[in-house]
């Protein structure tokens, strides 16, 4: 597929070496959005490619001590503009450079939805984390970090967890860096351990963030929050504490799914000893007290909340019509493909894009960072209470655009964080 607008020297995809189904979607996305807000041709074209992308391929001793495997490492950083780059670091087995490239653009403007001083990156390493051991993982991480050193810093680029990836990861990377320069450098990394400098609520942020929606949401699609009935699938970092949260605050979580299968009680699953049951084995499945559903049935159940958590593409034009939750909270990254965006829309199901709904962590991510610039910790009230303020208003914000140019919330979550950017860009002019 070939997009050219206006002012385009070259085609931005097709011939790109960050060519990729995912990122032909986030620029189809990108370009619908500028064209709609007639954005300025300079600023678009721009904007409709990354400013840095970097791939390594690196070596990593297995536990076998005589053999080496190699692992493509990647790192990109989309918008410069308006301060120090900021995104998380994936391991999956299909990582690759499209995939990260398309998730540094949509950090962009998640990032300035929100209002905070960064532009967009995205990392990967492509490994399979749960086939390695801790020391593997702990080699891969650190090799990665000397790969990428150039590249990150708390004035450059600032990464942090994502799938397959946690506290864990960033202590090694925050321990890699900090050797390097001499000094401990805890404003490298976020979504550390606390011990570390991390910021308490870090861990819940992205689950907590999603929940604090909710009753704007339901109130917009005449869902009753008491009571409302929930799937999720994932229950990693996002998905468990969503959960958490969205029992919390009364729902009943009655389906879930991870990589271990999916499960359901049509009565609501005790969420704190699923939780328990989980660290136990390692996964939802198995867990007494539900019953084992397919995947398929799970995204076509009956419930009035669908929050997918996992990963990507999972709504797609093949299972879209058998979905009847209505409303849909995008916990995941890009887990909608255009296609199956529209047929929802059509089905009068209500979206929160992923750009504003798992906003959260990043926000969290962004305390923490300020935490530890100024060696001053804030308290978890503080934090929480700062998270529901920045997400709420956000969702009010997006809502005033979509009501003011009829559009649905994506487009104007997008058309907001576009516009902060292209305000950014056209402000500071071009060097030289
Ligand atoms: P994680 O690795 O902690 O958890 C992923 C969960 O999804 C696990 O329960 C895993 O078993 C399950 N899973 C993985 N592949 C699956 C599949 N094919 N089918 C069903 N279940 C599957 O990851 P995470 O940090 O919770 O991230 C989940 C998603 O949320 C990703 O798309 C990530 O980009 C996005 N996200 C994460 C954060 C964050 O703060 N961690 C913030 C914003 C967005």
């Amino acid at each position: 597929m070939t997009v050219a607008g206006p002012g385009h020297d070259a085609p931005i995809t097709g011939e790109m070496e960050w060519d990729s189904a995912m990122y032909r979607e986030a620029a189809a996305q990108f370009e619908k959005v500028a064209e709609m807000m007639s954005l300025d041709d300079n600023v678009r074209e721009r904007l409709s490619r990354p400013q840095r992308s970097l791939v390594v391929t690196f070596p990593y001793r297995t536990d076998e001590y005589s053999k080496v495997r190699t692992a493509f490492g990647y790192r990109v950083q989309h918008v410069l503009t308006m301060g120090p780059t900021k995104g998380g670091i994936r391991y999956a087995p299909d990582v690759n450079l499209g995939e990260v490239a398309a998730l540094a653009m949509l950090m962009t403007w998640k990032c300035a939805l929100v209002g905070l001083p960064f532009g967009g990156a995205k990392g990967g390493v492509r490994i399979d984390p749960h086939e390695l051991s801790r020391t593997e993982l702990q080699r891969v991480t650190r090799r990665y970090t000397a790969e990428v050193i150039d590249m990150i810093g708390p004035q450059k680029d600032i990464p942090a967890p994502d799938l397959g990836t946690d506290e864990q990861v960033m202590a090694w990377i925050m321990d890699t860096y900090s050797q390097n320069q001499g000094h401990a450098v805890p404003a490298v990394v976020t979504g550390k351990p606390p011990a570390l400098g991390g910021s308490v609520a870090r861990r819940e942020a992205t689950g907590r963030g999603i929940i604090s929606l909710l009753p704007s949401a339901a109130l917009r699609c005449g869902v009753s929050v008491d009571g409302a009935q929930v799937v999720i699938q994932g229950f990693g970092n996002v998905g468990r504490y969503a959960a958490i949260a969205a029992a919390e605050l009364g729902c009943r979580v009655i389906a879930v799914e991870d990589l271990s299968g999916a499960i359901h009680n049509g009565n609501g699953l005790e969420v704190g000893r699923l939780a328990r049951h989980v660290d136990r084995t390692g996964g939802v499945a198995g867990f007494a007290g539900a019953d084992s559903i397919t995947h398929e049935e799970l995204f076509a159940l009956e419930c009035d909340v669908l929050i997918p958590a996992a990963v990507g593409s999972v709504i797609t034009g093949a299972n879209v019509g058998a979905i009847r939750a209505k409303l849909i909270l995008e916990g995941a990254n890009n887990p909608t493909t255009l296609e199956a965006d529209q047929a929802l829309q059509d089905n009068g199901v209500l979206v929160v894009p992923d750009v504003l709904c798992n906003a959260g962590g990043v926000t969290v991510s962004y305390f923490e960072w300020v935490q530890d610039l100024q060696n001053y910790f804030w308290s978890e009230n503080e934090i929480v209470s700062r998270l529901r303020e920045i997400m709420i208003r956000a969702f009010e914000e997006v809502l005033e655009v979509s009501i003011k140019h009829k559009v649905d919330l994506r487009t104007a979550a997008l058309m907001k964080g576009i516009k902060r950017v292209a305000d950014a860009k056209l402000v500071r002019g071009v060097y030289p």
